[in-house]
């Protein structure tokens, strides 16, 4: 993992202003701001790893927390009764762009399925 920052550290940190949703000791949850549903909620943990594998290998009890913390933006959403999905893009062909891990949660309207 590179040592430069990213832009998800400066949102945890206050620094560029966010739309939160969820926070607890361990993880920090916002709306994307360029949503592809009607939620689109983005949640990390607020120590960074690059990616899910690398967050995995780790440190799998900080992985749990990031799934407990989508089930709770799903809950605090309403939306955890309709469905919804977590998505972890991971690297270059899933189209990653921030390297510190993270899950999209989207939901709040029935989602198309997905590939190419
Ligand atoms: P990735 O493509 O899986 O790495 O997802 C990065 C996500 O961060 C994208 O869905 C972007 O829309 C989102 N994003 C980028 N900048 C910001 C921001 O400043 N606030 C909230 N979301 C952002």
């Amino acid at each position: 993992m590179s040592d430069a920052e990213t832009l998800f550290e400066r949102i945890i940190a206050g620094e560029i202003p966010s739309d939160k949703v969820y926070e607890d000791e361990t993880t920090y949850a916002f709306r994307d701001i360029h949503p592809q549903a009607r939620v689109h909620v983005l949640v990390v943990p607020k120590k960074r790893y690059r990616n899910v594998a690398e967050l995995a290998a780790a440190d799998p009890g900080l992985l749990a927390d990031v799934i407990a913390a989508a089930r709770e933006v799903a809950v605090l959403e309403g939306i955890s009764e309709s469905g919804y999905r977590v998505v972890f893009n991971t690297d270059s062909d899933a189209g990653q762009t921030v390297f510190h891990v993270h899950a999209h949660v989207l939901g709040g309207e029935q989602l198309g399925l997905f590939g190419r």
